[in-house]
Order: C-alpha cells, then sequence, then structure tokens
C-alpha cells in the first residue's frame, strides 16, 4: 500500500461505467458496458474493477452482465487483497454472492488481513451471506452422483436433473418444511431414493477426504439426506392408506403426501413446541455415522443439556454457526425462511413466504390468529418474543480476533 498508485487513464466510457456503478443506476450502466472497446477488465485509481464495484453495491444486474462479459473474478489490483468475493459478502447481498460463487471463485483466498469472505461477512453481521458461502458446494462436485458407476443401472440422480439437485444441495434454511417444498418445486420427488443415497455418500465422502474435510457439510448432507428419508416414509404411508379408498385414477394428487408431511412438521402441541422436528432432528443427530467429529459432540451436548433448545435451533446454530440476536418473528411461520414478504392479513402478526406456506400453516394458525388480531387490536405488544440482549463478551470476542 505504500507505493504510489499508478495513474490510470481511462476513456470516458469507462469512467461513466464507474460513476454509474457507483450511484446504482443499472439502466443506463447497461447501455454503457455494451460500448466498451476493451473488455470490462480494467481498473480505476484505486485499483478497483467494475465487478469489484458492483459487489461492493451488492448490484446483482450489474455482476450478472459483467461475468457474462467476461470480467475475471481474479483479476485483482487495489492492494488489499479483496476478492469480489470479499465485497459480495459486505454488501449482505447473497444473490450477488451465488452467481460469484457459481462462476467458480475461490471461497478460500484471504484478504490482506487474512480473512476470507465468509469471516468478513459474519464480522458485519452478513449471517445471509456466511451460510449462503459456507453451505456453497460447486455444481461439478455433483455431476458424480449423475453418473452410472459400477453396478449401478441408473444414476442416483438423472444428469437433466442436476440443476435441480445443486439448487437442492445448497440451501442454506434447514426447515424440513422448507426442504420438502423444495424437492417439490424442483421436481425431484420422482427422484427421492437416489437422492437419499446421494446425500448419505455425499457425507461419507466429506469425512473421508484426505485435507479441508468440512464436518458441517457432512452433518447437513447426513441431515438433508434424512429428512428425504423422511418424506419417502411418508409417501408410503400415504400410498398404503389410500390404495383401498381410491382407484388408480383417482389418486387425487400424487404430492399428497408432502401436504401430509408438511402438517406432520408444522403439528404443535399444547406447549407451541414441534413434536414431530424435535423426535426427528434427534433420531437423525444419534444416527450420524461419525461420532468422533467435533459437530457430532457439540450436538449431542447441546441436545442432552437440561435447557436445550429446540433441535432444529441446535443443529442450526451448529451447521451455520450462532447468530447474535435472532428475531424470530421476521421468519416464515411454515418453512423458516428468513424475511419473508407476506403477512396474515388478518392479525398481521406472522409472516409468510406466500400463499402457499399460508395456506399450509393455516391449520395451525387458524386457533391464534383471532387471539393475535385481538391483542393487537387492545394495544397489547404483538406477539414478538423479546430480543435476546448482546452478549457483550460474544462482541468482545469477535472485536479481539479483528484486532489480532
Ligand atoms: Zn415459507
Ligand atoms: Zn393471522
Amino acid at each position: 500500500m505504500t507505493e504510489d498508485k499508478k495513474k490510470v487513464q481511462l476513456d470516458d466510457i469507462q469512467k461513466l461505467v464507474f460513476e454509474r456503478i457507483a450511484k446504482n443506476d443499472t439502466s443506463s450502466f447497461k447501455q454503457l458496458v455494451v460500448q466498451l472497446k476493451n473488455g470490462v477488465n480494467f481498473v480505476d485509481n484505486d485499483g478497483m474493477t467494475p465487478l469489484q464495484h458492483a459487489c461492493c453495491k451488492g448490484n446483482k444486474d450489474a455482476v450478472q452482465i459483467l461475468l457474462d462479459m467476461g470480467a475475471d473474478i481474479n483479476f485483482n489490483q487495489h492492494g488489499a487483497d479483496y476478492t469480489p468475493l470479499h465485497f459480495a459478502a459486505l454488501s449482505g447481498n447473497t444473490q450477488v454472492c451465488r452467481l460469484l460463487l457459481d462462476a467458480g471463485i475461490n471461497v478460500n483466498s484471504v484478504n490482506s488481513v487474512s480473512r476470507t469472505a465468509s469471516q468478513m461477512a459474519a464480522f458485519v453481521g452478513n449471517h445471509a451471506c456466511v451460510e449462503t458461502i459456507n453451505n456453497y458446494v460447486s455444481r461439478t462436485s455433483l455431476e458424480y452422483y449423475t453418473q452410472v458407476h459400477g453396478q449401478q443401472k441408473e444414476p442416483y440422480i438423472p444428469p437433466t436433473q442436476l440443476k435441480a439437485f445443486h439448487t437442492f444441495v445448497i440451501e442454506i434454511n434447514l426447515h424440513p418444511v422448507r426442504i420438502a417444498l423444495n424437492a417439490q418445486n424442483l421436481g425431484l420427488l420422482r427422484h427421492l431414493p437416489g437422492l437419499s443415497r446421494a446425500l448419505s455418500l455425499m457425507c461419507v465422502k466429506e469425512m473421508q477426504k484426505t485435507h479441508d474435510i468440512n464436518e458441517l457439510l457432512a452433518f447437513k448432507f447426513h441431515y438433508f439426506g434424512w429428512i428425504v428419508a423422511e418424506l419417502m416414509r411418508c409417501d408410503e404411508q400415504f400410498k398404503a392408506q389410500h390404495k383401498d379408498k381410491a382407484g388408480e385414477g383417482d389418486a387425487a394428487n400424487k404430492n399428497d403426501f408432502i401436504e401430509v408431511f408438511v402438517k406432520r412438521v408444522l403439528k404443535e402441541n399444547k406447549l407451541g413446541q414441534l413434536d414431530y422436528v424435535e423426535f426427528t432432528v434427534r433420531e437423525c443427530a444419534r444416527e450420524f455415522p461419525f461420532r468422533e467429529c467435533t459437530i457430532f459432540r457439540q450436538i449431542a451436548t447441546q441436545l442432552g443439556s437440561k435447557d436445550a433448545l429446540p433441535a432444529l435451533q441446535v443443529l442450526r446454530n451448529a451447521i451455520n454457526g450462532m447468530r447474535g440476536f435472532v428475531d424470530e418473528s421476521s421468519y416464515c411461520s411454515s418453512c423458516g425462511q428468513e424475511k419473508p414478504d407476506k403477512k396474515c392479513s388478518k392479525c398481521k402478526a406472522v409472516q409468510y413466504c406466500d400463499r402457499e406456506c399460508q395456506r399450509l400453516h393455516w391449520f395451525m394458525h387458524k386457533k391464534s390468529c383471532a387471539r393475535l388480531l385481538a391483542a393487537s387490536q387492545a394495544g397489547a405488544p404483538g406477539p414478538q418474543l423479546p430480543r435476546a440482549p448482546i452478549d457483550a463478551s460474544e462482541l468482545r470476542e469477535e472485536l479481539a480476533k479483528l484486532s489480532t
């Protein structure tokens, strides 16, 4: 950083490109960028490329265009060794992170203070970016499961479903309802047995690596495989129950077992706890095949403690890391997705991703909707749980990490 910055000669279009990105003026950026004569890999006086600036801004469209135009994700001249992923992680935009990950960016690159992009995101509290990066596996690494090996007659996943399989695997939301709905929406319900086997294999393979073993991913694959197996069980039960009742053609909707599964998951007991989730997650953890590893011990200890958090929460903390403070009211009441768009139009006290999530949760929510509405009309403090206080020691730890 001590050397003098080289003055860069930029032509007018190049200057304007930087200006438009700085203003997040995407439409005029689009018009300008096609006029560039020598590609998009150039830098401003700070050694920053248009891609790095667009990542800073969390501008997904601009990033996509630049990548399409051949922006080099490894081009780095600004001296602090931030990759575009570092900038994206700091911007908090998970979609920009995803674009860069899909483009093959190295997640292990460290900046001049020896921090990875994921660590930088954690430091500024961009948890969704941390999770997006840490849960990522490349699509090519999954191709193995779409090919025929050894005695196999067919691959676990048809090659045409690779993209869906990839999307399914890199999901950061661990809620069983989200996993089930993803399997359905991605068209993977016909491949559940193969999906389950592929995930168990992925878990084993992760643990047998000679270096860079990622226990967290191994556990996640085990868990996803477990939930897929639960879906298969539900499918079997559903078929058995409906065999005598309806004729073949009348089998209403083949996907109805997903509905059954979701209701099983969301059914609360008298204390508002999700018994099925609690049981399933605990059973899944017990059956993790690698007992010696840190994540297994951590989960087992936490689940065994006297005031254990809900099992799904324990799992989430173990796989995706603790979040400082969590506002539970900012999650979909059905699938646990963060920052959902819609609210129950009656009570406005619970949130959902979309109509489907709301519909699936109504059988539980209808019992409390009127009560929540009355409470809000009476001016009572909403249903939100009090925020957890800021943990001072955790904050100090984070600060200590940064200053080392
Ligand atoms: Zn949802
Ligand atoms: Zn309501």
